[in-house]
């Protein structure tokens, strides 16, 4: 697909957070966002920026690349800087995608729900839902009244196989969407999440026994499941980010291929 001027995101400045790979949720929404006239700004942290630097390199265009790691105060602080930086002095965002999570995989999640420690839990929360908050309030100074914040999140309201802390984490993110949904409204900036399916992804290859997740996809959803297919997932992230929902927020829109609404 081209650029798209007249695309739902047409003259809209975008930050995604989280990509490392072009199996990353958020290459995905990078790529359809600018491919709907976004102008993206991609984030990540650590070593893996190397990666994402590389890997940015197969959007449709090449987008700047900001370091944030969301546990960082001095990166958060350094945020509106560094987009101004990257866009222009009187740069607004006009969207926020949060695409991050990280559990300890060999702590807490595999079916070790009973034994996971506490540092390692409070870490997950951090980075997985916390963090939202942080990336919210850093990028406040730069959005105003229209502006969408979209995380990521799989169903927390229920407890699977082998997910352990880390839907702990996710009811947590869930809970702090609609906080922050209560806490923006006022700026007239909008606080979803997109709630996907299994998705084979670095994060989700990670998780011992995912297979487990994905199989029960495939047999129950009505719709089907292609846990390689990020695009549906993208598609409502952007949808989310665009005009099209003005008066959503602290919502949870499914992209599950139907699974969730099913009882067996
Ligand atoms: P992914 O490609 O591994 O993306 C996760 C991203 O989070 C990575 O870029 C990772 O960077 C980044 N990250 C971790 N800790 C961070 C920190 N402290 N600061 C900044 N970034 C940090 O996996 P993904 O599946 O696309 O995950 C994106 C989101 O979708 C997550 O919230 C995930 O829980 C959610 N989700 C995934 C699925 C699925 O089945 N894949 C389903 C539902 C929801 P590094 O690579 O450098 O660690």
């Amino acid at each position: 697909m081209t650029i798209n001027s007249n695309g739902i995101l047409a003259g809209k400045n975008i930050l995604v957070a989280g990509v490392t790979l072009d199996s990353s949720i958020g290459f995905a929404v990078a790529k359809f966002a600018q491919e709907q006239g976004a102008t993206v700004l991609v984030s990540n942290f650590g070593q893996a920026l190397r990666i994402t630097r590389r890997i940015v390199k197969r959007l449709p265009e090449l987008p700047e690349v900001i370091e944030l790691d969301v546990t960082d105060a001095e990166h958060l602080a350094a945020l509106p800087d560094a987009v101004r930086e990257a866009l222009g002095p009187d740069a607004r965002l006009d969207g926020v995608v949060h695409s991050i999570a990280y559990g300890n995989p060999e702590t807490l999640l595999g079916g070790k729900f009973l034994d996971g420690p506490w540092e390692d839990v409070a870490q997950a929360v951090q980075v997985s839902a916390y963090s939202l908050k942080s990336l919210a309030v850093a990028c406040r100074p730069l959005m105003s009244e229209g502006g969408s914040v979209v995380g990521l999140t799989f169903d927390a309201s229920v407890a699977w196989p082998v997910y352990d802390w880390m839907g702990v984490a996710k009811a947590g993110l869930e809970s702090t969407a609609r906080y922050l949904a209560r806490d923006l409204g006022g700026d007239g900036i909008r606080v979803n999440l997109v709630s996907a399916g299994p998705l084979r992804t670095l994060a989700a290859k990670a998780i011992p026994g995912f297979e487990d997740l994905e199989s029960m996809w495939t047999t129950k959803s009505p719709l089907g499941w292609d846990n390689t297919d990020q695009e549906p997932t993208a598609k409502a992230v952007c949808a989310l980010l665009s005009d099209l929902f003005p008066s959503t927020t602290g919502e949870i829109v499914h992209v599950d291929g139907g699974f969730h609404a099913m009882g067996a």
